[in-house]
Order: structure tokens, then sequence, then C-alpha cells
């Protein structure tokens, strides 16, 4: 018997996967790939029932692996007022956005923005209270810069939260005061009194988010990600949620689900009583790994350094959420009961507290496999490489945030510093398997600055950081198909387009590696099949 494919793609440049070569196509059945080869070769696999789809000399790719995002609050970002550079560049022009919020929303209630980046914004500083107040006078405002670390509240948001002249910063947060005033910005645990009395979502809104941002991923080509902090808001109301998207076959892209296990905001226990432990669940909605946070962000200069940041004080070297025993303590019981780890550092001094704190465990009960991760992973320093080798250690960083990012990062450091951080290509020698992600919302989902970023280390502006870090495109789709899936422990089934792996693919416009990177930053997804079914295709989009 011989068997009919139900879908070849065909007549242009498949990817397999690095260091498995180029096909002219490839015939997919029963949601695993079946063969790729030759046109012709793959000619013979098509029956009557099969849907040929011609490449007409574009490239297909393994499905993309975004390893780190939060599509949950991106789908509730989609219901915020963009406040993003590109829709709001001036500080006039981001009041006006949420003055017509404020026009459509009962007085009382809450406006709320997402986005701005207060570099790129023309003032050139983050938005005041004062200015909140005189321009949206009867709502309270919360608006939450790019990276979701720093926000800014107006009077009656800050009264809602009971925080006034005479609350002081808690600890691992800043209330920013000038002259005794509050100015508004509150950052890292100093926005959870406001993060407490904003409006809830139910679970069918919550999975309604997931629904909606995941949507918008497979236009991107994005057939896997990490939901990098399940339970950040919502608690494990969050997690239901996704259960019941995926219940309801509304879940529409592979997602590993990675929970919280703060100090405040910790899913442990619920998922531990549920029996969830890291590699639970299926391969369209898998358990992953548990989420701490150290530090901040580069850009919001909280992220923890050795070093201080240019143009402060010898003390202006970025926050320390926990203190290092407790951080042992958390991680140490969480690894003992099988848990990966996925733990949020930036700077190299909440680098060093982690890989301490894994050291730590991995000593007491070692697991070579066990694959624990630092997300960002930024700003390490080279002789934290070594460690990070000698653990089998897993950098989960955002290259993309050289392009967004970049021009920002050379006012906040030193020049080498900066060109020698987020180093790709000493972790790919050195056998770490950095993955490729964009932290979205914090940037656009976009994969294509995410490569263009990887191939040629340049930021939006065009300055070139660490050329020796560059990546071919080959390493850099590497980084963002099969590192991904290692990162998720799910390499056996995809990640690459061999015969029997998930049939998981993204089309592009252009063959991205005849073009030149510029094309690279320009092309688009055509075509993106999941589960070897087409569930997005550009024309049917646009139409
Ligand atoms: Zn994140």
């Amino acid at each position: 018997m011989r068997i009919a494919a139900d879908i070849v793609l065909t007549n242009g440049r498949v990817w397999r996967g690095l260091g498995h070569g180029f096909a002219e196509a490839i015939a997919l059945w029963g949601g695993k790939v079946l063969a790729s080869g030759t046109a012709h070769e793959i000619a013979e696999l098509t029956g009557p029932h099969t849907q040929v789809i011609d490449l007409a000399g574009r490239l297909a790719t393994p499905g993309l692996n975004d390893a780190h995002m939060h599509l949950l609050p991106y789908g509730a970002a989609m219901e915020e007022v963009d406040l993003r550079p590109r829709a709001a560049p001036t500080l006039e022009s981001l009041l006006g956005a949420l003055r017509a919020r404020a026009r459509e929303t009962p007085p009382g209630d809450w406006v709320i923005g997402r986005g701005y980046d207060h570099f790129r914004l023309d003032t050139g500083r983050h938005p005041t209270r004062d200015e909140l107040d005189a321009a949206l006078p009867d709502h309270p405002v919360w608006i939450v810069r790019t990276d979701g670390h720093l926000a800014v509240a107006n009077t009656m948001a800050l009264a809602r939260a009971g925080i006034d002249e005479n609350t002081s910063s808690p600890p691992g947060g800043l209330i920013e005061k000038r002259d005794g005033r509050l100015t508004g910005l509150l950052a890292e645990t100093a926005r959870e009194p406001v993060l407490a009395v904003l409006p809830r979502a139910d679970i069918e809104a919550l999975a309604g988010f997931i629904e909606r941002g995941g949507r918008d991923l497979l236009a991107h080509g994005i057939t896997s990600c990490m939901e990098a902090a399940v339970g950040i808001r919502d608690g494990w109301l969050e997690m239901q949620a996704y259960q019941k998207a995926h219940r309801e076959n509304r879940l529409p892209l592979r997602v590993y689900a990675c929970l919280m296990g703060d100090v405040t905001r910790n899913l442990l226990p619920e998922a531990e009583a549920a029996g969830m432990c890291t590699g639970g669940g299926d391969a369209r909605l898998r358990i992953g790994p548990v989420k701490i946070f150290t530090d901040g962000s580069a850009g919001g200069r909280t992220a923890a350094m050795t070093k201080p940041y240019l143009g402060g004080g010898p003390d202006d070297k970025g926050i320390l959420c926990l203190p290092s025993d407790q951080l042992t303590q958390m991680v140490g019981d969480a690894h003992r009961a099988g848990w990966q780890m996925a733990i949020h550092a930036i700077g190299d001094a909440a680098i060093d507290q982690v890989l301490d704190a894994y050291e730590a465990a991995l000593t007491a009960m070692p697991d070579p496999q066990r694959r624990h991760r630092i997300e960002h992973c930024g700003w390490l320093r080279p002789d934290q490489m070594a460690r990070m080798q000698n653990l089998h250690i897993l950098p989960a960083p955002q290259p993309a945030f050289m392009y967004w990012f970049g021009d920002l990062y050379l006012t906040l450091a030193e020049p080498e510093r900066v060109a020698a951080s987020h180093p790709m290509r000493t972790w790919i020698e050195n056998g770490l398997e950095p993955s490729a992600s964009t932290d979205c919302p914090v940037v656009e989902i976009d994969p294509f600055a995410n490569l263009y970023a990887m191939i040629t280390r340049k930021t939006a502006s065009g300055t070139v950081l660490g050329a020796d870090q560059a990546l071919s495109l080959e390493e850099a789709l590497h980084a963002y198909t099969h590192a991904g899936a290692y990162a998720s422990r799910e390499e056996a089934i995809k990640g690459c387009l061999l015969p029997g792996r998930l049939a998981d693919i993204a089309v592009f416009d252009r063959d991205l590696f005849t073009v030149s990177p510029e094309e690279i930053r320009a092309a688009a997804c055509d075509i993106t099949i999941l589960d070897g079914r087409i569930v997005y295709r550009r024309e049917d989009a646009a139409g």
C-alpha cells in the first residue's frame, strides 16, 4: 500500500533544520511529516485527495517557536489603549489616545494603556501623574511601559491603591517622588497595590485573550510558544483559562505553560495538588517550568548589575528582588519536586544569584537533563559562561531587544558591555542551545526583527553591537525552531522537519536564504500549518 499525503508543499525550498539540509518538496500525513525530497520524489506521494501547495520558490521552515512571550497578556493588551511608539510617538499623541478612550469610558472606570517607551517618546521621559490628571481628570489611569516592569498612575489610580506621599517604596520596588511629591511612576513590586485594584477578567474573558493572542501568533508563522508567566495577574484562574481554551479547541497554537512560583504569586500549591509537573499535559498544552523573578529590566535601569549604570551614582546598579538564601531555598524545593526552572535574570548580579541557586540544587540532586533556564540572561559576564556550561543552564534571550532597545542600551552602559551582551554565538559554541523569543508584548511579536538582529547585531538605527556574536541565517532559524523545542524538552517531536515530526510549518513570502538582511526584516509569513492543517493564509486574512 502506498500512503497518499494530506498536503504536499512543492516547487520551493524546504529548510529541514540545521544539519538536515534543504528539500524541494515535503509531504505531510496524519499531522506528521511523511517525507521530503525532490519535487519528483514527493509527487509520488500525491493522491486524488492530496492538497498540493505550490511554493513558487518560497521558503518553508519548521513552524517558529517563540520561547518566551506572554500570550494571555498580549491578547489582553489588544483591548488596552495602544501606546507603542508607532501608535503614540509623542506625549501629545499618547495623551490624545488615552482621552479618546476616556470619552467612551464611564467616569470613574479605569483607562489602561500599554507599551509606551519613554526613551522613544518625543519628551524622552516618562509621562507624569500631573499630565495624566490634566488630560483625564475623571478616570483612574494606568499606563504600562513597554517592558511591563514600570508604569505611571494618575492621582485617582494612586488613591484607589492607597498610595500617597507618605507611602515608602516596598522591598524590590520604587515609588518615585520628586521634592516629596509622587510623580506617579511605580517600578516592580511597587506596582502591586495598583494591580490588586484593577478590574478582573473572568475565565471566559481570559480564554478569549488566549485565543485572540494565539491567532495573531499563527499569522507570524509561530506554531509554538512558551507563555512565560501563567498566573502573574489572575493566579490559578489563568491556568484554568488555558485548560478551558484547550478543552474547547480554542488554543490556536502549542503552548508551554511556565507557572509563576514567586513569593507573592505562586501557582505550585494548586499545580501540585492537580498532579502537575514539568513535561505533563500534551503536545498542544504542555506543563512547563516554574518562573521566579530576580531583577527588573535593563531599559528601566532595574536589572541588577555588578557595575553601575552610566550617568547614575555608584549605587545605581538596579534591583535584586530576593535575598540569595531565599532564592536558593525556593529553587531547591522546586528542583527536588521535579520541576524545570525558568528564572528571570537580566543583569549579571542577578545571573550570579541564579547560577548559585542552580549549582546548589544540582549538586544536592544531580539531573544533567533538567535543562534549567535563565530567562533573558542578557548581560552576563564572560566568566559566567563557563558556569552555565558546567551546569548545562539554557539561556532564553530576546535577540530582538538588541534591535529595539540597543540604542537605549548604549545610554545605560559602556559600548563594550553592550556589545558583549546577548552573546548568541558564544552560547552556541558552548552547546547551550540559545532559543529566540520576543517577550511580546514587551516588543512586537514580529519574528523578522529577531532574525535580523541575530544575523546583523544591528539596532533599529543601524549601529552594530558585537559583530563577533552574529549568527548565520541557519543558526538563527535553529534558535527559533529546534532550540525552542530543546528548551521545552520536546526536540524529539518538533523543531525540525524530519519524517515523523509534527507537521508544523511556516511558509514565508520569499526565500530568506537568498535575500539581504534588510529584505528579511521586511518579510512576511504567507502560510502557517499546524498539526498538518492550514491554520493561516495571508491571502485569506487580507481578503
Ligand atoms: Zn517575560
